[in-house]
Order: C-alpha cells, then structure tokens, then sequence
C-alpha cells in the first residue's frame, strides 16, 4: 500500500543508497532530487553528482537535478556567521526542496543527511521541521545512522566516487589540518 510520495534531497550516493531503500519499504513512492551549492570546488561537485547519475541509474529511482550551482548565494549566507554555517547550509538545500516537492506534487520531503554521522543530526531535524512549518508540507524525519553500513554495503560493488570531507572550502581545510572553526 502506498502512503504517499516523498522527495529525498540527496547529498551524496554514499549516502542516498540506503535512506532510498528505507522510504521505498515503509511504502512511499521516492524520487530524489539533488541540489548542493555547498560541495565546493565545482569539479568535486560534479563528481559527485555524476556518482549520483550512476547510482540512480542501478537502483532505478529518479533523480531530479536543479539548474545551476548557487555558489554565491551558498557565501552570501555563510560568509560573517562561518561557525553557523551548517544551518545555512542545510536551510538553503531542504529548503529548495521543500519547494520543489511542493511544486511538483510531493507529498513530503526528507534527505539522506539523516543517515550520515558526520552531520549535526538534531539541528538538521530542527531545520527540516521549520522548512514543514513554514512551507505547509511534511517533513519526513527518521534516524538512519546505524544503516549507513547498509548504504555502503550497496554502493560497494558499483565502485562510485566517494567524497573525503563534507563538501564545503572550510570542511576540507578542517578535513586536511588541524583547524576547527568555531
Ligand atoms: S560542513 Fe558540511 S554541512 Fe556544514 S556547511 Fe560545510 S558542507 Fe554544509
């Protein structure tokens, strides 16, 4: 039985793979949609997004890609408040795809940052929940952290791209030296 539509933002392939899987079994009809001006530089971007394509195209789920790569606006947010940065940052991408649910028909919207470790989890839900509030659609909330295994265990075999830092200039450096921004 079908509970409804639901429409992952998906930040990477890694993590795509199982949260995919996880809305398909609890009954909704997935479609994904990838939207990360934060993956900096461009070409890490586009590698990442061509892992996207393959993944999609294994698993056989649509993948919806926005136009353009929102660079600017991405600093224009962050740039002065670089320690709230992960807020922006998930504020900019659920955002657009609440709105591109809402737009396209979706019943409700989620994103394969649940499965990740690496991300703040309470503060990605906090944001999912303001974005449904404001916006006028659900947000689809589960903690998928212990699956992200799982997520590997698919991805594995297809040999895909696999990302070494977050995605943003200020997480490489993190990522490559002993620098925390706070
Ligand atoms: S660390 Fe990751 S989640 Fe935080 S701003 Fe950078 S890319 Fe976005």
């Amino acid at each position: 039985m079908k509970i409804g539509s639901v429409l992952v933002h998906c930040c990477c392939a890694h993590c795509t793979a199982y949260t995919i899987e996880h809305w398909r079994r609890q009954g909704y009809k997935v479609a994904s949609l990838w939207y990360n001006p934060n993956v900096h530089p461009y070409m890490e971007h586009q590698r990442r997004l061509e892992a996207m394509h393959s993944l999609a195209k294994n698993l056989e789920f649509p993948l919806i890609t926005i136009e353009g790569y929102d660079i600017v606006d991405y600093f224009r947010r962050v740039v002065g408040d670089e320690v709230n940065r992960c807020r922006h940052c998930f504020n900019i991408r659920l955002s657009k795809t609440a709105e591109s649910a809402l737009r396209m028909g979706y019943d409700a919207f989620t994103t394969s940052l649940l499965i990740s470790h690496q991300q703040k989890h309470s503060l990605l839900q906090e944001v999912g929940d303001n974005i449904a509030r404001e916006k006028g659609i659900e947000f689809l909330y589960a903690d998928l952290r212990k699956r992200y295994s799982d997520s590997r265990h698919i991805t594995k075999p297809m040999d895909l791209y696999r990302q070494q830092y977050c995605g943003c200039v200020y997480s490489e450096w993190e990522r490559y030296s002993d620098v925390k921004i706070e």
